[in-house]
């Protein structure tokens, strides 16, 4: 596995890998999260490409871009044994530029629940990944259901642009007792790590109401504020496939997604009905 910090050096190497590239960009602090994305492109590409970067301009002032987990030396051992070509590990005064072109999510898809919260968060996302598309150009590249909203921006990004890549959704990866891996659950203490496991217990509870014939989105998001009582839920919100509202469940066409803060650490999680 190389290791490029040069944007010169991702250049030459990407120029030398024939066949098809898969692309898995993060943040780094590596789990079985990622790995299961990496697994995937590995899976379905002749090479794997993983970029880490923690990228400035998706985090909004007084969010923790500072404390953000980096872990290099044990991301570097995940992507090596994982079998991974490339690991691209960009430097901001290479990446950005001054007075750039800049990129906006678009006006409803990245303004509403994370986009709401995070005003401006999605405008740094597709232009962080709109820059790794045009250095790596991955013939596919993996995202995680886990951050549902920030895939359809994508989606309709690589659609709006036509940009020649296949984005691919992978199914979020859980611990054994159902908390969502996260590279935020290292903020948890052993009692806040309790207390986050709610979120989760909320959405299977919901699952189940499902399975068994409700499809009343108002009946559903009570439920799960109540399973949710001592955490402070920020939004419960249950969406179709394009993130407009229901008020009744569409089976094959719902997504019911969580925000809530667990003492200062700020999760989220999804399921796909
Ligand atoms: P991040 O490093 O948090 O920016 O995440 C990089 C990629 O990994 C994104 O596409 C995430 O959606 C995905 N990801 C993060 N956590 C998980 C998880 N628990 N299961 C599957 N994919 C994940």
């Amino acid at each position: 596995m190389k290791i490029i910090r040069e944007l010169e050096s991702l250049k030459a190497e990407r120029a030398g890998l024939k066949g098809s590239v898969g692309f898995v960009p993060t943040m780094g602090a590596l789990h079985r999260g990622h790995l299961s994305l990496i697994r995937k492109a590995k899976e379905e590409n002749d090479h794997v490409v993983v970029s880490v970067y923690v990228n400035p301009t998706q985090f909004l002032p007084g969010e923790d871009l500072d404390r953000y987990p980096r872990r290099e030396e044990s991301d570097r051992k995940i992507c090596e044994t994982a079998g991974v070509d490339l690991l691209f590990m960009p430097k901001t005064e290479e990446l950005y530029h001054e007075d750039e072109v800049a990129l906006k999510a678009p006006a409803y898809l990245g303004y509403i629940l994370e986009g709401n919260r995070r005003p401006g968060h999605f405008d740094g996302v597709v232009q962080v990944v709109m820059k790794l598309f045009g250095l790596v150009q991955p013939t596919r590249a993996y995202f995680g259901k886990k951050d549902a909203q920030q895939l359809r921006i994508l989606q309709k990004m690589q659609e709006d642009f036509f940009i020649p890549v296949a984005i691919v959704p992978v199914d979020t990866v859980r611990e054994e007792d159902g908390l969502a891996l996260s590279s935020r659950n290292a903020y948890l203490s052993p009692l806040e790590r309790r207390q986050a496991l709610l979120i989760s217990k909320a959405l299977k509870r919901a699952s189940k109401m499902v399975m068994t014939g409700e499809r009343s989105v108002s009946r559903i998001k009570k439920e799960m504020m109540e399973t949710m009582a001592p955490i402070e839920v920020e939004y419960v919100e249950i969406v179709n496939r394009d993130f407009r509202p229901l008020s009744q469940i569409e089976l094959q066409n719902s997504i019911i997604l969580v925000a809530a803060k667990v003492g200062k650490t700020r999760l989220i999680d999804n399921i796909w009905l």
